[in-house]
């Protein structure tokens, strides 16, 4: 019996050594790992810089609170809200602790309490971002859920507009939803809600948890759309795998964000700074990221051109390294197989197969990728039948 709460489903792989692109289990079997942690290792596993200053951290010291003062957070606060262009960052431990700070501070900064997201959102899961989050299983069993929380359809501006007022704290979306199946915001649908935002006084946050720190080819997948988000939240890639989240703010929310308001014990941990100043460096510059751009569109080529006579395979979609496969059927059996042959990715709900490969991969790892997945979906019952 394991001692577990079995909150997932575990695959059979026991990972004992990574390093890039690659995995290898305790039985000595690679495989190539297009998850990246759930996309967490951006830049692939063990980057030597990201070793290299976790290192030096430790033999420093690995904690000592947030009463001291901290050059290294103050460093890699400027560091993100300079990507961003932004001004303020409180750093906590998680996603979902990210974007319960990041409602918190809407919600104080505005005075009222209603918020807006989407239907297939994920947000997290504590209690005010399960709330958020616009998928009833991920809340099944838990109620009653935080209160005034509004969901609508993504995509669907006049949906929203029928939503808001003067009583709205915040609008909070994904640019690309990632859980939900990788649907990508349409520009219009992203800009209205940006207007709508601005004329009811509502704040606009964008969770960029999972489209963050280079996934998409940019610093933040915002900034393909000419948005100026009042909030942004960040953690999964912003720490190469060292537990990080961060609210992102611009400088009318500070007030709200005093002394005493908020806060945590591990955020900001100094070993998970070092790791984010290290993945930054790495990450937010053009080379690297107009890289990824090519990368996404090399690999949505290829799996397009090697599956484009699959019948059940209904369409490709993603932007930058965030890439669907939207099937007609559930893609788990395929999913078990294709590790079987070395391959390693994920889904998005029951249908869509997620492929989140580190920033980088190379082309001739993309090209070994493809061919495994074509060779498992053209031999699978699914394609057969
Ligand atoms: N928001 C988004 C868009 C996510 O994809 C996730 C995790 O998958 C979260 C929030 C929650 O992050 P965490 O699991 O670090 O709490």
């Amino acid at each position: 019996m394991s001692n577990l709460f079995q909150t997932y489903g575990r695959w059979e792989i026991e990972p004992a050594s990574a390093q890039g692109s690659w995995m290898t289990d305790i039985n000595g079997k690679k495989y190539l790992d297009f998850t990246s942690g759930i996309g967490v290792c951006n830049i692939g596993h063990r980057p030597e810089k990201v070793q290299q200053a976790v290192l030096e951290q430790i033999n420093q010291y690995w904690h000592v609170s947030n009463l001291f003062t901290n050059s290294k957070q103050e460093e890699a606060a400027t560091k993100l809200a300079t990507a961003a262009g932004m001004d303020r960052v409180f750093f906590a431990n998680s996603g979902a602790e990210a974007n319960e700070g990041a409602i918190k501070l809407a919600r104080k900064a505005t005075g009222r309490t209603k918020i807006i997201t989407f239907l297939n959102s994920f947000h997290g899961r504590t209690f005010a971002t399960m709330s958020a989050t616009g998928q009833d299983k991920i809340k099944h069993g838990f109620g009653p859920m935080l209160e005034k929380f509004v969901y609508v359809p993504y995509n669907d501006l006049e949906a929203v507009k029928a939503a808001i007022g003067d009583d709205v704290a915040a609008v909070m979306l994904e640019v690309v939803q990632g859980e939900g199946g990788i649907h990508v915001g349409d520009q219009s649908f992203l800009q209205g809600v940006e207007a709508l935002c601005k004329e009811h006084g509502a704040q606009f946050i964008i969770d960029e948890i999972q489209t963050g720190i280079g996934r998409t080819g940019k610093p933040f997948a915002f900034q393909y759309f000419g948005l100026t988000p009042d909030i942004v939240t960040s953690a999964k890639g912003l720490g190469s795998g060292f537990p990080i989240g961060a609210v992102i703010g611009r400088e009318h929310l500070s007030e709200y964000f005093g002394p005493g308001s908020h806060g945590s014990t591990f955020g900001g941990n100094p070993v998970s700074i070092a790791a984010a100043i290290a993945t930054m460096n790495e990450i937010f510059h053009s080379e690297l990221l107009e890289a990824v751009q090519e990368k996404g569109k090399y690999l949505v080529e290829q799996i397009q051109n090697n599956l484009s006579d699959v019948p059940f395979i209904k369409e490709v979609r993603g932007l930058g390294l965030m890439i669907g496969i939207e099937c007609d059927q559930a893609v788990a059996p395929l999913l078990s197989e294709l590790r079987n042959q070395g391959l390693i990715l994920l889904q998005a709900g029951e249908k869509v197969i997620r492929l989140l490969p580190p920033l980088t991969v190379t082309n001739q790892e993309i090209d070994e990728a493809v061919k495994i997945l074509a060779a498992v979906i053209k031999n699978s019952d699914a394609v057969k039948a």
